[in-house]
């Protein structure tokens, strides 16, 4: 019987954490013959509720599950840790300055990247969902330094994920159809949905499209925009397709991508593609055996180049601003 993975997930008893927990219990974060055991690490207020939510996780009886611990303390959460989900964060709330919302991140993030650094596991791998999630996972990088940095990463799937609904419903294709999709840059509204290498049941993607228009005007603003339309629509955010972008993210990186494909992940730049070293951009990457290479030798033509540049820019922006903030 193989030993069980140890996964923490933070802000566990926030809306992404009642639709992520009941996923990873039931297999789908590592595979179904991969027993867990879950970390839910909370605000002191938020205890209470991830208890009940231990309760319901309880009462599934998933038979992978091999325990569940619920701590306020990062130490304790991370202890052991071969996987951790940052999905709590400080939300912007209305009249907040950007510098107030990286600095109330920074202390989230900061003490967890050294309770990471200070007790997780030697494989410890990290994703970064909790927004700004590219600079909070940059804060977290930073503040673990005996850990090799390409071990956090940030969420950039369920755009990722998105992109490829939105191409499959413009040409009519299957998503499964659909491959070498790729999202540049920063988690927010500069990222950049690529389709220029992207291939539609084996013909290119942008040249089966053939409208530059709509690429510009449509697609790129709805993939980009969508987290707003859903909370306009739902009445509350888009909880669940986040939750299952985060699932996937992991799944990929533990368990590879398939031949002739590729995903995007956000992850400390190794100066690829004109993005400074070190800032965690996304970039069209390939799994293998539980880590991750950058695709090399992508042709970037001039529309590509100024939307990487800009959310590229954008990124720099944040670490400046963390790095005036004493944060990294
Ligand atoms: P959610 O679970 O809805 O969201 C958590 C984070 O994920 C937010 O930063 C949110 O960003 C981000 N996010 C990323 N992608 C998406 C997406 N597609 N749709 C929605 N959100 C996305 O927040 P809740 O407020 O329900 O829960 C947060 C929990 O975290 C609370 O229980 C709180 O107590 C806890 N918390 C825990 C901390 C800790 O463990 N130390 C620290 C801080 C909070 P955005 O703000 O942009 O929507």
């Amino acid at each position: 019987t193989r030993t069980p993975v140890n996964v923490t997930v933070t802000g566990a008893a926030g809306q992404i954490g009642y639709a992520l927990l009941f996923r990873i219990a039931s297999g789908h974060l590592l595979g179904a013959d991969v027993p867990v055991k879950l970390r839910l690490l909370e605000i002191p207020q938020g205890l209470k509720a991830a208890e009940g939510t231990a309760m319901e996780l309880d009462d599934c009886a998933f038979p992978l599950l091999k325990g569940i611990d619920i701590t306020d303390d990062p130490n304790v959460g991370f202890a052991g840790a071969n996987v951790a989900l940052l999905v709590g964060a400080r939300p912007r709330t209305k009249g907040m300055e950007r510098g107030d919302l990286l600095s109330a991140n920074g202390g989230i993030f900061k003490p967890q990247g050294k309770a990471i650094n200070d007790n997780a596991a030697d494989d410890i791998k990290v994703l970064v969902v909790g927004n700004p999630a590219n600079t909070n996972a940059l804060i977290a990088q930073a503040a673990a330094p005996d850990v090799p940095a390409e071990r956090f990463t940030a969420m950039t799937r369920l755009d990722h994920n998105r992109a490829i609904s939105q191409l499959a419903a413009k040409t009519g294709a299957a998503v499964s159809d659909i491959k070498r999709l790729t999202i540049w840059g920063n988690h927010s509204a500069t990222q950049y949905p690529d389709i220029f290498h992207a291939e539609i049941a084996g013909k290119n993607a942008a040249e089966t499209v053939n409208d530059e228009a709509w690429l510009a005007d449509t697609f790129i603003p709805t993939v980009a925009k969508r987290g707003a339309a859903i909370i306009e629509a739902r009445g509350a955010s888009s909880a669940a397709s986040a939750a299952n972008a985060a699932i996937d993210h992991v799944h990929t990186w533990v368990n590879g991508t398939a031949e002739g494909d590729w995903t995007s992940m956000g992850i400390p730049s190794d100066g690829s593609y004109g993005v400074p070293e070190g800032l965690i951009s996304s970039f069209p990457v390939t799994t293998k055996d539980g880590r991750y290479e950058i695709v090399q030798g992508l042709d970037i033509n001039e529309f590509s180049r100024a939307r990487i540049d800009a959310s590229v820019k954008e990124l720099a922006e944040e670490r400046d601003a963390v790095r005036g903030l004493g944060l990294i």
